[in-house]
């Protein structure tokens, strides 16, 4: 996954651990981060992944010895340290996490002192010290020091519960069924629904860097255990976290799988309900669903290119209250502009608590649409060329160029078409009222693009 070039992908540094990513690099990586943060103090924490303890101490030798001063919050959800650096106020935050990536992957994220990740000239300032070996080293008697700082979890907890109405969730005495992707969800899923009142059951709960339960990615098809759980228990819902806890996916009381379009749409509709007029800011991937509700509920839609940094940052940006994405990572701006699976949590049992419904009537009230995924070969030079082509071809439809290039068509389907950041593929996300409908979309304009594929080569 790392280039030669750059350190920083789409979502931090991430490597296969040894290989790719060896603690020797992390002290480099510990190097430039604590020159770039000239001297500050940083918060650091990692996931349960078995490199983590490992690469999290060669970082803080990086940054102790460009005299940085740290304060390791040891395991965490890459959520709750973001929360810790808003709460803190050190200068930033690193957390050894490779998020929803298999086990033998790690990674690291650089946290700014608003508990965002950093922009993306933040990280190429981060990377010319690295590549332009500019690492300033303190003397000896200025190195850095290195502090535990315990209870952020604590912190956690008691700020997402700040949000939501503890007592009338209590009264309710929800059976919950949490999976932690036997990851740091585990740390602050079960214990923040104990608080609020819930009965709570766990699957893969136990710390286990090698994620024997199920892959760190919670997918449909990883989730299979959680979904029957639900249902044999007689649960009235489960939800799932991603490696990090930044994500969560949930399954209603008849065992069925949420997708995240939808979540984030029911959120949407009790936030709108509460904030008419809001924006509400979501990339372009995202499903019309969102659109629809928040046209109903009055509220205005800001998309964004995909990615969840430029999410946060367009939160921040236009003081936003709530950002979303189809993968299943919601963003509360008066918690924290960043995906959070407790909060997520926390919100949709303050919504089942509100209305007295159950998850499955909830999620049945919202607009419905099919979804189709297709990917197409193209090699990495012709990308540019073929997407100015398509976008000529597209010339009188209603779209938007922001990311690749989404139609919205009067029958409100819509097709996204982009190409990859990190494989030689365009991807084509069509949707549609009808299956039908989805999978014509999909083979009209796969056609078109494979047919410009064809003449540019
Ligand atoms: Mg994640």
């Amino acid at each position: 996954m790392l280039s030669l070039k750059h350190l920083f992908g789409t979502n931090g540094i991430r490597g296969l651990v040894n290989k790719e990513l060896t603690p020797e690099m992390a002290i480099k990586v510990g190097n430039a981060i604590g020159t770039f943060f000239k001297r500050g103090e940083l918060i650091v924490g990692y996931d349960a992944r078995t490199s983590g303890p490992m690469l999290a101490k060669a970082v803080i030798a990086g940054l102790n010895s460009t005299g940085c001063n740290v304060l390791l919050a040891g395991m965490a959800p890459t959520p709750a340290l973001q929360f810790a650096v808003r709460c803190h106020k050190p200068a930033g935050g690193v957390i050894v996490t490779a998020s929803h990536n298999p086990p033998e992957y790690n990674g690291i994220k650089v946290i700014w002192n608003d508990g965002i990740e950093i922009s993306h000239e933040h990280e190429i300032e981060i990377e010319n010290v690295y590549f332009g070996e500019k690492a300033g080293f303190a003397e000896w008697n200025a190195i850095g020091t290195t502090r535990e700082l315990p209870g952020i979890i604590d912190e956690y907890v008691d700020a997402v519960k700040k949000h939501v109405n503890v007592t009338a969730i209590a009264r309710k005495h929800y059976h919950i069924l949490i999976d932690g992707a036997n990851s740091v969800g585990s740390l602050t899923g079960p214990r923040l629904a104990r608080e609020l009142g819930c009965k709570v059951s766990t699957i893969n709960a136990n710390i286990d860097g090698t994620f024997p339960g199920r892959p760190p990615e919670p997918r449909p098809e990883t989730l299979g255990d959680l979904a029957t759980t639900v249902k044999a228990i007689g649960a009235d819902l489960g939800v799932a976290y991603d490696g990090d806890a930044d994500r969560s996916i949930f399954v209603d009381e008849k065992g069925k799988i949420i997708m995240g379009d939808q979540t984030f749409a029911l959120v949407t509709k009790y936030f709108l309900t509460d904030n008419p007029g809001e924006n509400i800011v979501t990339p372009l991937s995202s499903s019309t669903i969102i659109k629809d509700v928040a046209d109903k509920y009055h509220g205005q839609i800001v998309w964004t290119k995909i990615g969840s940094v430029t999410v946060a940052q367009t939160m921040k940006e236009l003081k936003a209250k709530l950002g979303g994405e189809e993968n299943g990572g919601i963003f509360y701006g008066p918690h924290q502009p960043v995906r959070d699976g407790a909060m997520t949590t926390a919100l949709i049992l303050n919504i089942m608590a509100r209305t007295g419904e159950k998850l499955s009537t909830l999620i049945e009230e919202l607009p419905e649409y099919f979804i189709e995924k297709a990917k197409i070969e193209c090699k990495e030079e012709l990308k540019q060329e073929v997407l100015q082509r398509l976008i000529e071809q597209t010339k009188g439809l209603k779209t938007n160029t922001l990311d690749g290039v989404k139609i919205w068509f009067k029958d409100k389907s819509s097709i996204l078409i982009r190409p990859s950041g990190t494989e030689p593929i365009y991807r084509i996300y069509a949707e549609a009222k009808t299956s039908q409908k989805t999978r014509q979309l999909i083979r009209e304009y796969s056609s078109k693009l494979k047919a410009i594929i064809k003449k540019l080569s």
